[in-house]
């Protein structure tokens, strides 16, 4: 059931809270490492309860829930991963560098900052003194114990500051919020808490964290913990001396000399992580000084974001290819068009070579690669450059695992060896960059990048180039991989049943979607709302249906381009594939009367096949209160004394309109309006054409009747008929 506070909370946005450009340009600087550390990053998010929020609140979504909630940062980024981190990184630092909170308010997200971690190590300190069992559980709600007045801040930001401006008794500050939002900070953060799966006893902690004392002296150990942790936050972050020694002494017996050792301690903590992160707090430095740093720290921040976006960009690039050809092709087009290299080649070590293997990639075919991953007789290298120092450039980038350039090679390109003056040939450039490839932690090549001009690379294209690199790398390796596996687990012929089963299995989801379109769509014509979007999701959803019906037959190419076509059964196929959608939502009776005479047929599959679905589908469309569509093959009707077989597609709908049925093959004439282009006709008469066919129409109120004739393939021959 929704309770009161869902339906109040339901408006509130959570996942746009802003932190510090600080800790953001330190998260992207980890993530841009191109040696990824999972203990940095953790650090550094576990001091900041914006990015520990997110990180919770996504561990915990249901997309990846287990069967425990995550209730520490470690857990929560184990969980969800360091693609996933990167990402949440970097999609923050966006929304934050575009948000107007940063400039102006960067002051009070540092008292907020300071706020919660000092909470945080606090809690975590009380909880070690006084035995609680989960130690870092109490940091994380420390963490997050004022996250819902960011929250309320963010989404109230005029009446927030107008409350902060009213110079308010501090004491009274819940109160004023319940009757200024309906809410107050405390059941905001209580009410995250839950939804993140952190249980009764943190959300009661949140709740009650600044409730008087004496209502929480008998309450969960987590809840005393909190209360006290942000009471002494409270006291060291405000200033306002040391109020919170009653309740250390009234909660959990602590004398005032043991809480000042640990404020001591902890002051110092929070001072050298702001240091680590430039964060000057209040009454460090003057105003102005302060106000400079966080200028520079957003320009970096800006850095640090166009930096990753680029990886990441690169990155997905390399993932969409699925043979090294296609890595080849990706690496060459990152290469230019993020970073403006004319010539990209890569170059694999070969460990029982002893040597970097270079295939010319213009001519890197498919063969190739079958036989580099069925380890068949080894394909034409062209270049094999033996890993052996001061020999080549090559080789020195990845001996000694570090990016060179030409001009690293005793200072001039003229005394490159010669296996590298022919690279630079090969690239045409007069420069070159070698970057060591990587692949999970293990040298598996170099990059060579062709420079029209002696490369200045400052610290962070080096960065960003080497993680380029290793993405590179990382997807060769996975491509071959990928090959090697299926080459030695199937044949050919279990693939090809396995592709099949795989398509068919697809196409079922598929076919519910377009059903499900088919109704929206109608619901949203009874509302009188236009469906553009619709009409295009339709079509790509159609186009998706065609590619796996294409998977459903592997054939060979040839075979499939030219070879036996069994129209009978393209039919056949072609109808299942609509009446699992069209049909159903159309309310169309499809008959069949197939001649089984009809032999298998020279003729391009594809072709057929396109002028099909154009038919089938047109039919549909003219039928948009249900009908009988009739498809019907003969095999064998002559023309002018030669012999064609016929496919009849005829349909019950409202008939061509006359203007329209007199051009009915030329490009352009439709009498459906936008989404569709009238080219259907048009494309599929060329085809027609292109197998030595025609094709006609007539028309009437009372439906439309095409005819297909295509040449018959004489009986027993191989080929078609000598006069065609
Ligand atoms: P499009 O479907 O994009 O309009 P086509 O070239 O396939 O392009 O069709 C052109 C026009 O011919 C359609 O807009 C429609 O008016 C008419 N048409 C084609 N097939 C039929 C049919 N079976 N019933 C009624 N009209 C049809």
């Amino acid at each position: 059931m929704t309770s009161r506070y869902d339906l109040l909370f339901e408006e509130l946005k959570v996942n746009k809270l802003p932190t510090l450009p600080h800790v953001l340009t330190e998260i992207l600087d980890a993530c841009l490492n191109p040696s990824f550390n999972f203990r940095q990053i953790s650090e550094i998010i576990s001091r900041d309860s914006v990015m520990a929020a997110k990180v919770i609140a996504v561990a915990n979504s249901p997309s990846y829930l287990r069967e425990n909630h995550a209730t520490s940062v470690d857990r929560a980024l184990l969980v969800i991963g360091t693609e996933r981190i990167k990402t949440i990184a970097i999609t923050v630092s966006i929304q934050q560098f575009f948000s107007e909170f940063n400039t102006s308010q960067t002051q009070y997200l540092k008292s907020f900052w300071n706020n919660s971690l000092t909470t945080a190590l606090f809690a975590k300190a009380i909880a070690t003194l006084t035995s609680y069992p989960q130690p870092e559980h109490a940091y994380l709600i420390g963490l997050l114990h004022n996250i819902g007045e960011l929250v309320l801040k963010n989404n109230f930001p005029a009446e927030f500051a107008e409350l902060q401006d009213s110079g308010r008794d501090i004491s009274r500050w819940l109160q004023y919020e319940s009757e200024t939002f309906g809410m107050n900070q405390a059941e905001v953060g209580a009410w995250l808490l839950g939804k993140w799966g952190q249980g009764d006893f943190a959300t009661a902690a949140i709740k009650y964290h600044r409730a008087p004392v004496s209502l929480v002296l008998d309450a969960h150990h987590l809840v005393k913990i909190i209360h006290l942790a942000s009471h002494l936050s409270r006291d060291e972050t405000s200033g306002t001396g040391n109020s919170a020694l009653d309740s250390a002494e009234k909660l959990f017996g602590l004398t005032p000399a043991l809480v000042e050792e640990i404020q001591q301690r902890i002051r110092e903590e929070v001072l050298s992580v702001a240091q680590s992160l430039q964060i000057e707090l209040a009454g460090d430095t003057d105003a102005e000084v302060g106000q400079e740093s966080d200028e520079r720290q957003r320009i970096l921040l800006a850095k640090h974001i166009r930096a990753l976006s680029l990886v990441r960009s690169a990155q997905q690039h390399l993932e969409e290819a699925m043979s090294l050809q296609q890595v080849h092709r990706a690496i060459e087009e990152v290469g230019y068009l993020l970073f403006g290299f004319p010539a990209v080649r890569i170059l694999l070590t070969d460990e029982s070579e002893g040597a970097l293997l270079f295939w010319n990639q213009n001519q890197l075919s498919d063969q190739v690669e079958d036989a580099l991953t069925a380890g068949e007789e080894s394909p034409p290298v062209e270049l094999k450059v033996p890993l052996k120092p001061d020999r080549s450039l090559l080789a020195a980038a990845v001996l000694q695992d570090r990016i060179l350039t030409s001009s690293d090679w005793q200072g001039s390109v003229e005394e490159l060896p010669v296996v590298d003056q022919h690279f630079l040939s090969m690239l045409q450039t007069s420069d070159m960059v070698c970057v060591p490839m990587h692949s999970k932690d293990k040298a598996v090549g170099v990059m060579v990048l062709g420079s029209v001009k002696s490369p200045e690379l400052s610290d962070s294209l080096r960065r960003i180039l080497q993680l380029f690199a290793n993405a590179a790398g990382n997807r060769c390796k996975d491509v071959l991989q990928a090959a090697e596996k299926i080459a030695a687990e199937y044949s050919h012929e279990d693939l090809q049943m396995r592709l099949r089963e795989i398509a068919h299995e697809a196409n079922n989801p598929l076919a519910i979607v377009r059903n499900y379109l088919e109704i929206l769509s109608a619901k949203l014509t009874d509302q009188g709302i236009e469906q553009q979007e619709l009409v295009i999701i339709r079509e790509e959803i159609d186009r998706a249906g065609q590619i796996l019906m294409r998977l459903r037959d592997l054939r060979d190419p040839e075979e499939v381009a030219t070879g036996s076509l069994d129209v009978n059964r393209e039919i056949r196929d072609l109808v299942k594939l609509f009446s699992s959608s069209s049909f159903v939502s159309h309310g169309i009776a499809c008959e069949l009367e197939l001649d089984e005479k009809l032999q298998p047929q020279i003729g391009q599959r594809r072709y057929l096949r396109q002028v099909l679905v154009n038919l089938i589908k047109n039919a549909v469309e003219a039928m948009p209160d249900g009908g009988d569509l009739l498809i019907r093959t003969d095999h064998q009707v002559n023309v002018n004394g030669r012999n064609f077989i016929e496919i009849v597609i005829k349909d019950t709908g409202s008939g061509i309109p006359e203007g329209i049925l007199s051009n009915l093959f030329e490009p352009g004439k439709t009498t459906k309006g936008e989404g569709h282009s009238g080219l259907g006709l048009s494309i599929s008469r060329n085809l027609v054409n292109d197998m030595k066919g025609s094709i006609s129409c007539r028309s009437s109120r009372l439906g439309t009747e095409f005819e297909l004739l295509l040449p018959a393939k004489p009986a027993g021959d191989g080929k078609e008929s000598s006069n065609q």
